[in-house]
């Protein structure tokens, strides 16, 4: 009996010890993963899709050791809520972002970058765009979230609201060579989006397809980074291109993307390879943006989160059906439009819908509504069953600054749209009124308000009431100098917070600082998340010496947008002026941490310098602004202080005639004068 039990127990042992041998076989080590989003990129603009040799040599290497799949469309053709989708894998009426600068996704759907942080993955996140900015709601999960990108409200340089692909992708690689476990790196690019500008030699290679330019532009930065990755990573690497929508080109009469929901602003490139990737396969599709979260979490042995639209692309059932939409006509008064595709067949639901049979028509050129009513009911069935769980949407915080840098990328950006009118119009039929929307706001962003006004006035004497339109001229008008006109184009707004905003900055324009006060009390009331808002109360406040009101306000400011140069700065001349010195260098530090070369940050650390009485600092600093701007007289003046106090009067004396000679305000002059004369000269 007792050998019987020893026997059983030796069994158990044995099996025990088998058991251990099984799981403790050495497991390769989780993949680190690169997630590359290119901006506009359309799918038939790359080699390995059909477009030829030349283009995208680096895309075609990677799909030529990895997977093509064919036939894949991102779920809505805007850059914020396409990548919300890419990252959650949840569709649009799900995550509940629909458009850009006006949404912030949700604080509780998982992300790609917090399940694969939640298993020990370094999670690095490295963006080409405002769009894409922190504010609205991306970052979450990602231990280093990189979106310094310089921000400008005038001039030709709001088109710095971008950064190069090489800006973008050097930082990446930084990053990458620091990791020492598995890692994350999300890389989003933006140089093919509009406007068209490629840098040299690909300027000059794609003369006359500057498009085609940015592209090839792009594919040569992907070189160095995907070097760095194999570098770290070898051979547990995964890497997965694609885009968050295509580009118009002239397709249905969309030049850019947005507008349409057609495939040429939906397909998009979907290329992956790596470890646990076939090797050199085409898959047929059609796949979407929302399966990218489930292929890649299975590529990392990771189970997606229940209740996701999505498939693994690669050992998953092949996807069948996909929802698409742009509420983007929305912000112009005009109808929505959303997509289902089942199998071949594509409905657009519209005031006057379509439905499309790709299996012959991949164009999307022969409407066959009227033809099949009966498929196209079936469609429509199926396109309320996605919608039957639509989250409310997420807070917006769009406000005029940010408005104003994404009308420079070509975007309109406008309070969330509330209800459609049952009247609105079909964006087929608004297409010309958008296409001369269009021109001029490229007209208003190159800096040319004169020829955008003209444009502006005969849309709005087209349809009165468009309150994108009576902004976009307000700000031509600003634009102008013709500040109290801009402003009254604005008093009758009616409970639109980023309107009364505006017509408050015509107002301080136009000198009316109190009536421009109460303005921006309105704007406050009506939506207090604006950081633009507080900003300007701040402004505003300080110009009429309340300076606790001034720094409450920029207080304010800079929790809501931490990456705000300006706040930062604004915060910082207040606490300066109220004597609060460490606190002051504190902001300007902040101010410099975004923006390294930021004159107003640098001149007021130099004047603190010299307040403190680090004079060679302080003419270092001042130097540095002067570097780059020479024109920057204040500067200038705080520069001859600085020698002066340095015991170098002749020093002081060159930068104060050069102050004399060159442009600057009457008030900077007269203290440079009265300064000579105080040295003796
Ligand atoms: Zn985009």
């Amino acid at each position: 009996m007792s050998a019987r039990r020893i026997a059983i127990v030796a069994v158990a042992v044995g099996a025990a010890v088998l058991a251990w041998w099984f799981f403790a076989r050495p497991r390769p080590a989780p993949p680190s993963i690169v997630l590359i989003t290119i901006d506009t990129l359309r799918a038939d603009r790359v080699g390995a899709y059909g477009a030829g040799p030349g283009r995208t040599p680096t895309l075609d290497a990677l799909a030529a050791e990895g997977v093509v799949v064919e036939d894949a469309w991102a779920s809505v053709p805007l850059t914020l809520p396409s990548h919300a989708t890419i990252l959650s894998g949840l569709e649009p009426p799900h995550h509940g972002v629909h458009d850009n600068g006006t949404y912030v996704f949700p604080p509780e759907p998982p992300t790609l970058a917090t399940l694969l942080g939640a298993r020990g993955y370094a999670t690095g996140a490295f963006v080409g765009a405002y769009v894409l900015d922190r504010r609205f709601g991306l970052a979450r999960g990602f231990a280093q979230y990189d979106d310094a990108i310089e921000r400008r409200t005038s001039g030709a340089s709001v088109l710095e609201s971008e950064r190069r692909a090489e800006t973008v992708t050097s930082a990446a690689v930084s990053w990458i060579k620091a990791q020492t476990g598995p890692f994350l790196a999300w890389v989003h690019l933006y140089d093919p989006h509009a406007p068209y500008d490629p840098p040299s030699p690909f300027r000059e290679r794609f003369e006359g397809r500057p498009y085609e330019g940015e592209i090839a532009y792009v594919d040569a930065s992907l070189a160095p980074l995907l070097a760095a990755a194999r570098e770290r990573a070898g051979d547990r690497l995964v890497v997965l291109v694609t885009a968050d929508h295509g580009e118009g080109l002239g397709d249905h009469g969309e030049r850019t993307h947005g507008f349409f929901v057609y495939g040429a602003t939906l397909r998009v490139p979907l290329i992956l390879a790596g470890a646990g990737v076939p090797r050199a396969e085409k898959r047929a599709g059609p796949a979407r943006s929302a399966d990218i979260l489930p292929t890649l979490l299975a590529l990392a042995g990771i189970a997606p989160p229940a209740g996701l639209p999505g498939s693994d692309l690669l050992r998953g059932p092949r996807p069948r059906e996909a929802y698409a939409e742009t509420l983007y006509p929305q912000t112009l008064g005009w109808a929505p439009l959303r997509a289902f595709r089942s199998g071949s067949l594509r409905l657009i639901e519209a005031p006057r819908p379509e439905l499309y049979d790709l299996s012959d028509d991949p164009g999307e050129t022969r409407d066959r509504f009227a033809e099949r009513p009966q498929e196209a009911e079936r469609l429509r069935a199926a396109l309320a069953a996605v919608r039957a769980g639509e989250r409310e949407a997420a807070a917006g915080p769009a406000d005029a600054a940010t408005t104003e840098r994404l009308r420079a990328l070509g975007y309109v950006a406008g309070a969330m749209p509330g209800a459609v009118a049952a009247d609105a119009k079909d964006p087929k039929d608004a297409l010309p009124l958008w296409q001369r929307l269009e021109e001029a706001n490229w007209a208003a962003a190159r800096g040319d308000h004169a020829a955008a006004v003209p444009v502006l006035r005969a849309l709005l004497a087209e349809e009165p009431g468009n309150v994108a339109f009576k902004r976009a001229l307000s700000a031509s008008l600003r634009g102008l100098g013709r500040a109290r006109e801009a402003a009254e184009l604005l008093g009758s707004a009616d409970g639109d917070a980023t309107a009364w905003h505006e017509r408050a900055l015509a107002l301080t324009e136009a000198g009316q600082i109190d009536e421009a006060i109460r303005s921006e009390d309105r704007a406050r009331a009506l939506n207090p998340l604006l950081p633009e808002v507080h900003n300007h109360i701040g402004v505003l406040q300080a110009r009429k010496g309340r300076l606790i009101e001034a720094l409450g306000a920029f207080d304010e400011a800079v929790r809501l947008d931490p990456n705000n140069v300006r706040a930062h700065t604004n915060r910082a001349n207040a606490l300066r002026s109220m004597g609060r010195v460490s606190e002051a260098r504190e902001a300007y530090l902040s101010a410099t941490r975004i923006a390294p070369e930021d004159a107003d940050a640098l001149n007021g650390l130099g004047v603190l310098a010299v307040q403190g009485g680090a004079t060679d600092e302080a003419v270092q600093l001042f130097r540095r602004v002067l570097a780059r701007d020479p024109s920057h007289a204040e500067a200038r003046l705080n520069l001859a202080v600085a020698e002066a106090r340095a015991g170098r009067p002749d020093a002081a004396r060159i930068e104060l005639e050069q102050i004399l000679r060159g442009p600057g305000s009457s008030d900077v002059k007269d203290r440079a004068r009265r300064f000579l004369r105080d040295l003796g000269y």
